[in-house]
C-alpha cells in the first residue's frame, strides 16, 4: 500500500518552483504543481507520437491486460489517492465522494478492458464483402475539469488507450496533483510515453488542442471552453468529443410520494456538493406536491453533514474554488433580491472555512430568473412550481443545454411518457445522474456532442475503416 506522503513525493519530488496548490477546505498548502511550458508540451507530443505505433502493435488483448493491471495498481494505492483527491478537490472521503470516485476509476478501467468491439460485415452480396474495422487515431488530447478530475480523466484515458492511441492529459489547474498521481500509478502498467501528463495553464491547453499531431480531443469542461476548442481544432481537424456544461431539469409529477424519492432527489442535486455536470440543477414540482417536496428535502438535508474534507463523517464539502464560490453565492443573492424564498441555507458557512456554502433550497422562482437559467454548479437548488405537466416539459426543454434530465413519479408509465419528451442525452426516472460504464453518455444542444462509455465510447476514439473485398 502506497502512503499519501510516498505518492506525493513520487509525483512532485522536492521541486518547489511550480504553482502552489492549496486545500479548498483549509487553505493549507498541498504541494507545488509543475508548470509545463510550450516546449515541454512539444516534447511530450513528440514522445507520445513516437510511442503510439508500438503501443498499437502490442495488440488489443495486451492493451486490455495493461488496463486490468492498471486497475489493480489503482486499488493498491487507493487510500493515498483518495486522500490527495479529498485534500485537493475538497470532496469528503465518504458518500458519493473521494472513495466513490477512486473506486469508479478502477471499475471503469476493468469494464473498458472487457469491452468487445468486433469488425462488422456491413455488406455481403454476390460480388462484395465490406467489413468495418476500427484502428487507432494516433495521439489523443484529454482535457479535463476540476469537479471529478480522476473519474472524468479515466473516462477519457481508458478507451483511448484500449484502442491503441497514446494520450496527453491536461488536467484542470485547480486539480493537477491528483491527476498527475493517477497518471504515475497507471504508468507502472504501461510502456514509456504512452500516457503523459502536462500540468499547465489554459494557454498551453489551447496549444495542445491546436497541435497538428493531435488526432482527437476528449474535452470535458464549460461550454465556453468547448467553443474555443472547436476553433483551435480548425487547423488540425482533430475529432472532438465535447462533454460540456448542463443545467439539468427534474420534473416531479403530481402522483409522487415525496418521502419515497427524497434521498435520490437530494443526492441527484447535491452529489459532490452540487459540483457535477449531470446534477439536478432545476427542480419542477407540481403545485399539489410543492410544499411537501420542499419540506421533505429540508428534513433530509439536515441529516447530511457538511464539513472538512478529511473528516470521516462529512458527506458534503467546500466549493472547490473562489471563482465558483462567487458564482454560487452571487446567484443566491440575486434570487433573494428578486424576492425568492430561501427555504434553507442562503449564506456562506464561514465558521467552517472560506469556501463552505450550505445546502440551499430556493423556492418561488420562475423560468427566466438567473438562478434557474444559469448553471449554478454548487450546493443550490431552485424549485419551480408548475400546474400543467406540458408546461413543465416545455420549460425543462427551454434552455440551450441538454446533458441530463429526470422525471419522478410513482406511475412508471406516466414517467416514461414524459421521459420520451425530455431533450437531453440521458433521462432518468426516479433518479438523476447515475451513470453506468456500459450506457453511452453525452449531451445534446450546448452540452456538446460525441459519446463516452461502452462500445460507442471505443468507437469515438478510433478511426473507422472499411475494407472492400471481392467475394471469393
Ligand atoms: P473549464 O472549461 O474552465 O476548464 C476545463 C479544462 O479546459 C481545464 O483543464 C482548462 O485548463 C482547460 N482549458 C481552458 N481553456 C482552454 C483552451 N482555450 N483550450 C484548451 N483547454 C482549455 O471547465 P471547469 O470550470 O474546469 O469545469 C466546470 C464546467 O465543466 C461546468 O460547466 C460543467 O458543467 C462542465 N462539466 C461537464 C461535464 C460533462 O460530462 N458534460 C463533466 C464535468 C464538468
Amino acid at each position: 500500500m502506497t502512503t499519501y506522503d510516498e505518492l506525493l513525493q513520487r509525483v512532485l519530488g522536492d521541486d518547489t518552483s511550480g504553482k502552489p496548490v492549496r486545500e479548498p477546505a483549509t487553505g493549507e498548502l498541498i504541494g507545488y504543481a509543475p508548470l509545463h511550458s510550450a516546449d515541454d508540451l512539444e516534447s511530450a507530443i513528440s514522445r507520445a507520437d513516437r510511442a503510439q505505433p508500438g503501443w498499437a502493435a502490442l495488440g488489443d488483448a495486451a492493451r486490455a491486460n495493461a488496463l486490468r493491471r492498471a486497475a489493480d495498481l489503482v486499488d493498491g494505492s487507493s487510500e493515498a489517492l483518495v486522500e490527495l483527491l479529498a485534500r485537493e478537490q475538497g470532496k469528503p472521503l465518504n458518500g458519493p465522494n473521494a472513495r466513490f470516485e477512486v473506486g469508479a476509476v478502477s471499475t471503469w478501467l476493468r469494464v473498458t478492458a472487457d469491452l468487445q468491439l468486433d469488425p462488422q460485415v456491413v455488406v455481403e452480396d454476390e460480388n462484395l464483402v465490406a467489413e468495418l474495422v476500427y484502428e487507432p487515431l494516433g495521439v489523443v488530447a484529454a482535457i479535463g475539469p476540476w469537479n471529478w478530475p480522476l473519474m472524468i480523466g479515466i473516462w477519457q484515458i481508458a478507451p483511448s488507450l484500449r484502442m491503441g492511441n497514446t494520450v496527453i492529459v491536461k488536467p484542470s489547474g485547480y486539480t493537477p496533483l491528483s491527476v498527475l498521481a493517477l497518471i504515475s500509478i497507471l504508468n507502472e502498467a504501461l510502456p514509456a510515453d504512452v500516457l503523459i501528463g502536462i500540468s499547465a495553464g489554459r494557454d498551453v491547453g489551447a496549444l495542445l488542442a491546436a497541435h497538428r499531431r493531435i488526432a482527437k480531443i476528449m474535452f470535458t469542461g464549460s461550454t465556453a471552453t468547448g467553443r474555443s476548442i472547436i476553433e483551435s481544432s480548425a487547423g488540425n481537424l482533430a475529432r472532438l468529443t465535447l462533454e460540456l456544461g448542463g443545467n439539468d431539469a427534474g420534473i416531479v409529477l403530481p402522483d409522487t410520494d415525496p418521502e419515497a424519492i427524497v434521498g435520490d432527489l437530494f443526492w441527484g442535486a447535491f452529489i459532490n456538493t452540487g459540483q457535477t455536470c449531470a446534477a439536478l440543477k432545476r427542480l419542477y414540482v407540481h403545485e399539489s406536491q410543492y410544499e411537501n417536496v420542499i419540506d421533505a428535502l429540508v428534513r433530509f438535508s439536515t441529516s447530511v453533514p457538511l464539513g472538512p474534507s478529511l473528516d470521516e463523517t462529512s458527506l458534503l464539502g467546500p466549493v472547490q474554488n473562489q471563482a465558483q464560490f462567487e458564482i454560487v453565492s452571487g446567484l443566491v443573492e440575486d434570487a433573494r433580491a428578486r424576492g425568492a424564498r430561501i427555504v434553507t441555507g442562503g449564506s456562506p458557512a464561514k465558521e467552517l472555512g472560506d469556501l463552505f456554502y450550505p445546502v440551499t433550497l430556493v423556492a418561488d422562482v420562475t423560468d427566466g430568473d438567473p438562478i434557474v437559467d444559469e448553471e449554478q454548479f454548487g450546493p443550490v437548488l431552485p424549485i419551480i412550481k408548475y400546474t400543467e405537466v406540458d408546461e413543465a416539459v416545455r420549460n425543462a426543454n427551454r434552455l440551450n443545454v441538454g446533458l441530463g434530465a429526470s422525471v419522478w413519479s410513482s406511475d412508471l408509465a406516466a414517467a416514461s411518457e414524459v421521459a420520451g419528451k425530455l431533450k437531453a442525452g440521458s433521462v432518468w426516472i426516479n433518479r438523476h445522474g447515475t451513470l453506468h460504464p456500459l450506457a453511452p453518455f453525452g449531451g445534446v444542444k450546448g452540452s456538446g456532442y460525441g459519446l463516452e462509455f461502452g462500445v460507442d465510447g471505443l468507437k469515438a476514439v478510433a478511426a473507422p475503416k472499411v475494407i472492400h473485398r471481392p467475394r471469393a
